[in-house]
C-alpha cells in the first residue's frame, strides 16, 4: 500500500523533470534570499538560470557542516525568522550545535515523508507506535511523531530509557511498532529475554524502525530473531529534516530516498568528484522543497552507494544502501583504514557474543575490542572463553586485516546508551 501512490511510483523521466523544476526554484530562492549562497554563486559567476538540467547541480559548490556552524544560528534562513515555527539541532556535539529551522510547511512536508515511510512498511491506522527516541532538540522523536500522527496510528511517546516501564507500556497499550536506536534495541531485546518474556506470545510488536546511528545487517538479524519482528532501516539527519529521508520498504534491500524532496549524489570524499550509481562514497544531499532553510549539496559525511536497480515494490525513487559508516568515524590502525561497522559485523555474527561492544584505540598500532559475551560462557571452563576469544580475533583479522586484542566481558560490564552509542574510545595522543 502507498501513502501517495502517484508520487511514489512517478515515472522516472517525470521525476527528473520535477526535480529540475524544484531545483531551479530552490536555487532562485537561496540566490535572492540567502546572502551566503548568493556570495558563493557569484564567486563562480553562476546565475539561477544557468541550471538547465538536474546534472548541472554538479556546478554548484558544496555546503559543509562548518558552513552551517559558521552561520549559526539564523544565517542560512531563506524566509524571515518570524515564519519559523520550530528549531531542531544536531546531536552529539559539545560546542555550538547545527541549528535547523522549520516553517509550518516544512514540518508538514517532513511529516508527510514519514507517513510514506510508515505506510510503506505496513503501518496502518490501527497500529500503535512506541516512540523510544529522545524527544527534544533532536529531530528523531518529534519528526517521527508528527508523521505517525498523519497516518493516524496511536503514538506512545515514551522516549528512551526505563526499560521495565517501556515493557509495561508495550503490554498495556498493545504496542505493534517501535522507533528506537539499534543500540537500545539490542539492550531491550536482551532485557526482554532475561525477564523470561516471550515476544511472540506475550507482546504484540510486529516491526521496529531502527536508525540514528550506523548498525550492521547482522545486528538487524539478531534483533529480528530476538524479538520475532521485522526491523526496517530508517535514515535521516537533522540537516535534512531528521528521519524520513530514506527508509526501507517491505523488501528490506536498501532504503528508498524520496527524490522529489532530495537530490542525492555520491562523491569521492577526497576529490569531490561525482561517482556512478553503485560506487561507494560520501552522500551529498540537496533539499528540493524546504522553505525555511534550503541546503544545497550538503556533505553528509555518510558513506553509502546508490542501488541502481528498480525495486520490486514499484516505487521509482532509487534506494541507498545501508550506511557503511561516517567518513569521520573511520580510523587507521597499522596503516589500514577501518570502520567500526566492519567490527560490528563480525561480532554480531559470532555465536556467544552478547549485545554490547566497544573499540578502544590505544596507539596507531594498537586497538582493543572489548565485547560482552553470553553469561553462560562464564561457566568455569576457561577453554570455552579461550576458544571464543581466538575465534573473534581470527574473524576480525579476516575482515579488517589487522589483529586486534580482544577482551571478553560479562554482560553489563560496558557502559550502555539509550540514545546514540559511543562505540569508539580514542586514547591516542598524537
Ligand atoms: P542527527 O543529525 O543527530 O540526527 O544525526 C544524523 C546522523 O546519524 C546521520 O548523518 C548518520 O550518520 C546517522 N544515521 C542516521 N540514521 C542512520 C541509519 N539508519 N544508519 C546509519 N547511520 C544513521
Ligand atoms: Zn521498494
Amino acid at each position: 500500500m502507498f501513502w501517495n501512490e502517484e508520487l511514489e511510483t512517478i515515472e522516472e523521466n517525470k521525476l527528473r523533470n520535477l526535480q529540475l523544476k524544484l531545483l531551479r526554484d530552490t536555487i532562485g530562492r537561496v540566490y535572492f534570499n540567502v546572502p551566503f549562497y548568493r556570495d558563493r554563486f557569484q564567486q563562480i559567476n553562476l546565475k539561477p538560470d544557468d541550471i538547465n538540467f538536474v546534472q548541472d547541480i554538479n556546478r554548484l559548490p558544496f555546503t559543509t557542516r562548518e558552513d552551517i556552524l559558521n552561520n549559526y544560528p539564523t544565517g542560512l534562513l531563506a524566509v524571515p525568522r518570524d515564519e519559523m515555527v520550530r528549531v531542531h539541532t544536531s546531536s552529539g556535539t559539545t560546542g555550538k550545535p547545527k541549528a535547523i529551522f522549520f516553517t509550518k510547511n516544512d514540518i508538514d512536508k517532513a511529516a508527510d515523508l514519514i507517513a510514506r515511510c510508515l505506510v510503506m512498511t505496513g503501518m496502518r491506522k490501527n497500529d500503535v507506535l512506541q516512540n523510544m527516541m529522545t524527544y527534544g532538540l533532536f529531530t528523531g522523536a518529534l519528526v517521527m511523531h508528527y508523521g505517525a500522527e498523519k497516518v493516524g496510528v496511536l503514538i506512545v511517546p515514551s522516549g528512551p530509557g526505563n526499560t521495565e516501564r517501556q515493557i509495561m507500556l508495550m503490554k498495556d497499550f498493545h504496542t505493534t511498532a517501535l522507533h528506537i536506536t539499534p543500540s537500545y534495541a539490542l539492550y531491550l531485546a536482551d532485557y526482554i529475554k532475561t525477564k523470561g518474556i516471550e515476544p511472540a506470545k506475550d507482546l504484540y510488536i510486529k516491526r521496529a524502525y531502527l536508525g540514528a546511528e550506523p548498525y550492521s545487517e547482522e545486528t538487524r538479524k539478531k534483533i529480528e530473531e530476538m524479538l520475532s519482528i521485522d526491523v526496517f532501516n530508517s535514515y535521516g539527519l537533522s540537516e535534512m529534516n531528521g528521519p524520513g529521508v530514506a527508509f526501507e520498504c517491505e523488501y528490506k534491500k536498501g532504503m528508498h530516498i524520496w527524490e522529489d524532496n532530495f537530490i542525492v549524489e555520491i562523491i569521492d570524499p577526497d576529490t569531490g568528484e561525482v561517482l556512478q550509481d553503485g560506487q561507494k562514497g560520501e552522500m551529498v544531499l540537496t533539499t528540493l522543497q524546504r522553505e525555511g532553510m534550503p541546503l544545497i549539496r550538503y556533505r553528509t559525511r555518510d558513506i553509502t552507494t546508490i542501488i541502481p536497480e528498480r525495486c520490486p515494490c514499484g516505487r521509482t525513487h532509487r534506494r541507498i544502501d545501508r550506511i557503511f559508516g561516517r567518513s569521520d568515524d573511520m580510523f587507521i590502525v597499522k596503516g589500514v583504514n577501518i570502520f567500526p561497522q566492519q567490527i560490528e559485523n563480525v561480532l554480531m555474527a559470532t555465536k556467544g557474543v552478547a549485545q554490547n561492544y566497544q573499540i578502544v584505540l590505544e596507539s596507531l598500532d594498537n586497538m582493543i575490542v572489548k565485547v560482552e559475551i553470553a553469561k553462560d560462557l562464564f561457566d568455569g571452563n576457561v577453554m570455552h572463553l579461550v576458544n571464543l576469544q581466538n575465534k573473534i580475533v581470527e574473524s576480525l583479522k579476516k575482515e579488517i586485516l589487522v589483529k586486534p586484542k580482544v577482551e571478553l566481558l560479562e554482560p553489563g560490564a560496558l557502559p550502555f546508551s539509550e540514545g546514540k552509542a559511543k562505540r569508539v574510545i580514542d586514547n591516542r595522543t598524537l
